[in-house]
């Protein structure tokens, strides 16, 4: 049934992708395939401002575009390329940097050998006249010297803008490559360094924490109702009531599709469930409207199952006590908070 309704899900996109391949006359390579396929999906916001714009202005999308786009958004290695682009950047910085450095130093040390010269022909010098053309030499020496000083500084301060600037880049590049773009929560990857050093924090200090996960109710027949982007939405708003129930020192992430993930550190069971709670009632609590039409999509629930650090625990046994509650949450009837306590024992994972 699940396997009918993705296929019809997705043959759907598909279609809708050769059709923008045909109508923008474009190569039907594997990358065009999956360039369309995630815009007619709807899933990445960016890819989709980003061909919208040019659909906009030009009314359509010419190779050379798409694989800008595809490099943008899509490609594995966007990320490493534009990592690349800063090191290399901050590589040729600091070669001019090293060479101005050096070209200032031979000035300096040729104006000290301009100066220690003249202190020993000026004690021998008696005629004014040659004593104000050797002033006049000294003069110019020290011009060079004092422009060569500016130059320096000038550069310096140039080279600390660029530094900047690329000290800038590299922290949206972090963020970026940790933060889930549709909802601005953390990514997984980010919740895997998270847990694994909640893990070792709690090991060294003796100290404990609490998981939650949890997973929209039946979220795959709200999509197969009102579309994919509605649905994406709900994923914001969901992500928007963990948020707002969770304190700064709490990692909240987008752990999968329609699942997400929170480290609640120095909680015990009886607060994770009160948090849990409140989350679960404020994502009930609200009432779906589509923005576009107006229509009334009803409400959603979630369900969310916790598990607490135990001594001896891996990031796989905390995390399996955390599915384990979520899914009694789900055959006990959905909507509702189960703790790893509820679980019998037979169902505990262990380490
Ligand atoms: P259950 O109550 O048992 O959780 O039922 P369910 O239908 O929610 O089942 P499951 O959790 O397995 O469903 C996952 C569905 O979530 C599949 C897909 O339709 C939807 N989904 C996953 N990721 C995304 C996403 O990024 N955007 C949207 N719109 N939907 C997603
Ligand atoms: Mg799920
Ligand atoms: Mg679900």
């Amino acid at each position: 049934m699940a396997e009918d309704e993705d296929h019809k899900r997705t043959i759907v996109y598909g279609e809708s992708a050769l059709s923008y391949i045909k109508r923008n006359t474009l190569p039907a390579y594997p990358r065009s395939y999956e360039l369309w396929y995630t815009y007619s999906a709807g899933y990445n916001h960016g890819l989709n401002r980003a061909v919208n714009e040019i659909l906009k202005d030009k009314g359509r999308v010419s190779s050379e575009e798409m694989l800008a786009v595809y490099g943008k958004f899509l490609s594995p290695n966007r990320l490493g390329d534009r990592l690349d682009e800063v090191g290399s950047k901050v590589s040729r910085e600091v070669e001019d940097l090293v060479n101005a450095l050096k070209l200032s130093a031979d000035a300096t040390s040729d104006y000290g050998d301009v100066l220690e010269r003249a202190g020993q022909k000026l004690k021998k010098l008696k005629d004014p006249e040659k004593l104000q053309i050797f002033m006049t030499h000294l003069m110019k020496s020290t011009h060079t010297a004092v422009a060569s000083n500016r130059q320096l500084e000038t550069q310096l301060l140039e080279s600390k803008r660029q530094i900047e600037n690329l000290q800038a880049n590299l922290e949206a590049i972090r963020y970026e490559s940790l933060t889930d773009e549709l909802t601005t929560l953390s990514n997984r990857k980010h919740f895997d360094a998270t847990l694994e050093r909640s893990l070792a924090h709690a090991e060294d200090n003796n100290s404990s924490f609490a998981l939650l996960l949890t997973d929209i109710d039946h979220f795959k027949k709200f999509n197969d109702t009102y579309g994919h982007q509605t649905g994406d939405q709900v994923l914001r708003l969901v992500a928007l009531a963990v948020k707002q129930n969770v304190k700064s020192h709490d990692s909240a992430c987008r752990y999968g599709g329609e699942e997400f993930a929170i480290i609640l550190p120095m909680t015990d069971l009886d607060e994770a469930k009160s948090i849990a709670e409140k989350i679960r009632k404020s994502v009930m609590s609200k009432e779906l409207v589509k923005r576009s039409t107006g229509e009334n999509l009803g409400r959603i629930t979630i369900s969310i199952g916790i598990s607490i650090y135990r001594p001896g625990d891996s990031t796989h046994s905390i995390v399996a006590r955390a599915d384990e509650a979520m899914y009694a949450a789900k055959h006990g009837g959905r909507n509702m908070v189960k703790t790893e306590k509820d679980l019998s024992d037979d169902q505990i994972a262990v380490s």
